[in-house]
């Protein structure tokens, strides 16, 4: 039994190459037991089938598989309709976003924010799904202020979500000071730390930039340092990941969650040293 509870993310993937990997990356986490695996959604429905099927496939033999589903540039109409199909497939447990639409690309649809998308659930499913939404210790790129962000945050939270999965971090001390404050807001559900296994310098820093998560100075320059050497960022960037797991395991957190990015290596290899 692990000592906290585990979870994955994977995304659809567009090509028959890519759900053989993918096949072979849940074959060798599933071992680990996660509580759930989740599934990404992309913006404006781009992904709905793709990731209906990966739902689907990941949730085989019982695993509590959760589509993730944005509302950004979408009617009530068709979130209700996806809705409807995730209920039909016996389906209970959803990631709900706002999701970013790509720049140019049409409307902002009926629902603007993920705390809208988690009232319209409830008002419309009751509890039938187990919510998830998504919360940002470094603060979300596009926040008015850390404050505003907080409290955007604590509303969406208490528009009916269960629990939250924060986007990735390596300053542990940034979690634990969101997870303070979310708590004076009257926020009493788990906060999850998402994990972003470091393989890649380039991929790394372009995520980072988007997603507004920092990259500490020291672990960038060490990294950009190895140049082509991929053994080397592996090596270097599965001890840092390590060790804030373990920062935050020794500090009780309710779980975490791996952004896999459909391979099984890093999050094993990450999990092995924290002896699950
Ligand atoms: P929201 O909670 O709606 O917040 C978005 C912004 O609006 C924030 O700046 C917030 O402060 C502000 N805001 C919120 N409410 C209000 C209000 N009432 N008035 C004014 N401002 C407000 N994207 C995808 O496209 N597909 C995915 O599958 C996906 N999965 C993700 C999983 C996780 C765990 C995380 C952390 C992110 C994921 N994303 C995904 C990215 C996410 O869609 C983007 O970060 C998006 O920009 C914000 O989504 P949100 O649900 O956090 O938005």
């Amino acid at each position: 039994m692990n000592p906290i509870e585990l979870s994955f993310e994977f995304f659809p993937p567009k090509t028959q190459e890519g759900l053989d990997k993918l096949r072979a990356t849940r074959a060798q986490l599933l071992p680990l037991k996660p509580k759930f695996v989740s599934v990404t959604f992309g913006a404006g429905g781009s992904t709905q089938q793709g990731t209906l099927d990966t739902v689907l496939e990941m949730g085989k033999d019982g695993v509590d598989a959760a589509p993730h589903l944005s509302c950004i540039g979408s009617s009530k109409e068709s979130l209700r309709a996806i809705l409807n199909e995730y209920r039909s497939h016996g389906i209970r447990h959803i990631v709900a976003l706002r999701g970013d639409l790509p720049s140019g690309m049409g409307e902002v649809g009926e629902l603007r924010y993920a705390s809208e998308l988690v009232s319209f659930i409830r008002a419309e499913f009751g509890d039938w799904f187990r919510i998830e939404v998504a919360a940002y210790p470094e603060y979300h790129p596009q926040s008015r202020s850390p404050r505003h962000d907080l409290e955007n945050f604590a509303r969406k939270v208490k528009a009916g979500a269960n629990s939250a999965i924060t986007q990735y971090f390596f300053n542990a001390d940034a979690y634990f000071r969101f997870v303070d404050d979310a708590h004076k807001l009257g926020v009493d559900v788990p906060i999850v730390p998402g994990i972003m296994p470091i393989t890649n310098f380039s991929q790394l820093m372009r995520f980072s930039e988007m997603c507004g998560a920092e990259v500490p100075r020291w672990v960038a320059k060490r990294l950009e340092s190895f140049g082509d050497d991929r053994d080397a960022i592996r090596a270097f960037g599965l001890d840092v990941v390590t060790d804030l797991c373990r920062r935050l395991v020794d500090a009780k957190v309710p779980g975490l969650h791996f952004y896999t990015l459909n391979g099984a290596a890093a999050s094993k290899a990450i999990c092995g040293r924290l002896g699950f």
